[in-house]
């Protein structure tokens, strides 16, 4: 078979296990620099080199354009999920969260925010950080480390996180990491079904200006909220779902691998779908 028949059967196969029009081009196809045929297989935690598979496509060491060893991968893709689609920016709007343009100008809203009872014992608001035009995003609760420090994910869990990341070739600073809730509740329970009403709109204009190429959702609450169900992260974990049309994979907060290292395998597995999924 021609390589560009290849292609197209992958592309094909691509659409209907996404059941969607992203097309995700193979590594071979964008002409990818490959690894050398020594270049070590990735490891979760290593910090090694990007893994063998750059694209959609498994590339066997040593594979060029053409080379008959490139082999689709696309058949390992989650099935399809869940699709909430909450209504995007109303122009008209005079909510300020609805107006405002820029990250910043939401963490000036929050830090000022009283909308719920969670304002009251806050000592920082912590509106979430990274970059800009950030390609993964990440979300869940609070810690007391927060509360000090004004920033997500820091402390233990936020250094697994870190680890996370960068096995997959991210830095932290390549990617958008922020909460469902702006405050930590009190002795960092679960955020309750009004404090997520209240604060949700933050969080949904923050992923509408940031158009990240994939949603990480770690944990429970970050996971229910932005796909708007009560399904468990066990039922939600293992699928494509989508946030707006944002691919958006499920798995476990990096606190509670810090309790159960089980999760770490099937943690890992999940990272490695959404890089898979991150676009360019
Ligand atoms: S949790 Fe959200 S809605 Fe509640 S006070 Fe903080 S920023 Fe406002």
């Amino acid at each position: 078979m021609s390589d560009g028949r290849a292609l197209a059967r992958a592309y094909l196969e691509q659409q209907r296990l996404l059941g969607t029009d992203a097309v995700m081009m193979p590594a071979a196809a964008l002409d990818v620099r490959l690894p050398a045929p020594s270049t070590p297989g990735l490891r979760p935690g290593s910090g090694e080199a990007p893994p063998l598979t750059t694209g959609e496509v498994s590339l066997t060491p040593g594979a060029s354009p053409g080379n008959p060893e490139i082999q689709s991968r696309v058949g390992d893709l989650p099935a399809t999920g869940l699709s909430f689609d909450p209504p995007a920016q109303d122009l008209f709007s005079s909510d300020p969260v609805q107006r405002a343009t820029t990250l910043a100008h939401i963490a000036e809203l929050v830090s000022s925010c009283t909308k719920c009872r969670l304002c009251e014992a806050r000592t920082n608001t912590v509106p979430g950080e990274g970059a800009e035009h950030a390609r993964l995003v990440v979300g869940d609760g609070h810690r007391n480390t927060e509360d000090e420090t004004g920033r997500p994910f820091v402390g233990k869990a936020g250094e697994l996180l870190t680890k996370i990341l960068s096995a997959i070739g991210l830095a932290r600073e390549q990617v958008y990491i922020c909460n469902v809730v702006k405050c930590r509740p009190p002795e960092n329970r679960t955020p309750q079904y009004d404090e997520i009403a209240a604060c949700v709109p933050y969080l949904f204009r923050q992923i509408e200006l940031l158009a990240p190429g994939v949603i990480l959702a770690m944990g429970n609450t970050a996971a229910q909220t932005i796909l708007n169900t009560k399904q468990s992260l066990g039922a939600l974990r293992s699928k494509v779902h989508r946030f707006r049309g944002i691919p958006v994979i499920v798995t476990y907060h990096p606190a509670a691998l810090l309790r159960n290292p089980n999760w770490k395998k099937p943690t890992w597995d999940d990272v490695r779908i959404a890089h898979r999924l991150l676009d360019g």
